[in-house]
């Protein structure tokens, strides 16, 4: 592990300006909350800063729920997330995505601010052995493009990467629309969960549009009928603690038999949780017949790029979509 100072500011403020004093002294920085990823980057040598600051005990960690929505603050645990009553009766994708990821150990500790922050589980970006990574070091290729891909993504890809976007709960809170609320060295904003997270294209070492030294505070999710009748359908190699060969977020409004709206994003496809605008309007007014879900699916493939071991991808995903309309429309 690099060497670095561990830095327990007071409070957020001064988390802030520790974070941007790094940053003017050209001393990376870098903050930890849960730790369950940063620790291991940091033992990896994937992550070599000089200075680490903690913010632990200086963010929201409380849940709350209106008839508007649920808040979730950013240093709330995927455990306790999970086993919120409202949660799961309201928002049975968040619950269900949260559950299926990671061990329960992990889900202890792991906050929601970190989950959607954790980096790509590409082997190539996680071992050091390996030089050919431009997004650990940018302009050094792609070791994935010719080597082994079966993890890897199949939208949204780029000649300089294609690793698949790891989070679970990020695919949720697509599907439901979810908002990031950020607080940084300028004062505080608001991003749709849909645009937190970059494509790679040629700078796949930027994978976010957080502004240096920003911070999540709080995730806003909108409550709505869909959200009630939603699921995560997650194929994974194992049982537990595994991370998402292909995974379908699914969310429906129904009229009678019909569904009167769709909202569709999938994981482990895509370089970024991916939403799939175009199979959400094939769906619209669509029942639940099995053809007819089929070929909305399809439309998920329309853009897909199989990279040799991951090609197979593009047709579970479309499965995994058809599955989970099924699933989320038999709920009541
Ligand atoms: Fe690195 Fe991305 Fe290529 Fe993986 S897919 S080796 S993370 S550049």
């Amino acid at each position: 592990m690099h060497p670095f100072t561990l830095e327990r500011p007071r409070d957020l403020a001064a988390a802030l300006i520790l974070r941007a004093e790094a940053g003017r002294n050209d001393a990376p920085a870098e903050y930890i909350a849960g730790g369950t990823d940063m620790v291991q980057l940091l033992q990896e040598y994937v992550r070599r800063p000089d200075r680490v600051v903690s913010l632990a005990g200086l963010l929201d960690d409380r849940i709350g729920s209106t008839q508007q929505g649920l808040r979730l603050g950013a240093a709330a645990t995927m455990a306790d997330v999970a086993a919120h009553p409202v949660v799961a009766r309201e928002f049975p994708v968040i619950a269900e995505a949260l559950l299926n990821s990671a061990s329960p150990q992990v889900r202890n500790q792991a906050t929601m601010g970190g989950n959607l922050l954790q980096r790509t589980r590409c082997p190539y970006f996680r071992d050091i052995g390996y030089a050919d990574c431009n997004k650990r070091t940018p302009g050094s290729g792609c070791a994935a493009l010719k080597g082994e891909n079966r993890w890897h993504a199949i939208l949204g890809t780029s000649e300089a990467c294609i690793a698949a976007h790891p989070s679970d709960l990020a695919v949720a809170l697509v599907a439901l629309d979810a908002v990031v609320e950020l607080r940084g060295p300028d004062g505080e904003r608001s991003v749709p969960v849909a645009r937190l997270h970059r494509l790679p294209g040629d700078a796949p070492h930027i994978e976010t549009t957080l502004q240096p030294g920003e911070v999540i505070t709080a995730i806003v999710v909108p409550a709505s009928p869909a959200a009630r009748r939603s699921h995560y359908l997650k194929v994974r190699d194992r049982a537990s603690f595994e991370f998402a060969v292909v995974s379908a977020a699914v969310a429906l409004e129904m009229e009678g038999e019909r569904i009167k709206e769709a909202r569709v994003a999938l994981g482990g496809v895509g370089t970024k949780p991916w939403r799939a605008p175009e199979v959400e309007a094939a769906l619209s007014g669509a029942s639940l017949d099995p053809d007819g879900l089929r070929q909305a699916a399809a439309l998920a493939a329309q853009n897909a790029r199989g990279y040799g071991h991951n090609t197979f991808k593009i047709e579970l995903m479309q499965r995994a979509i058809v599955r989970a309309v099924e699933t989320a429309g038999g709920r009541a």
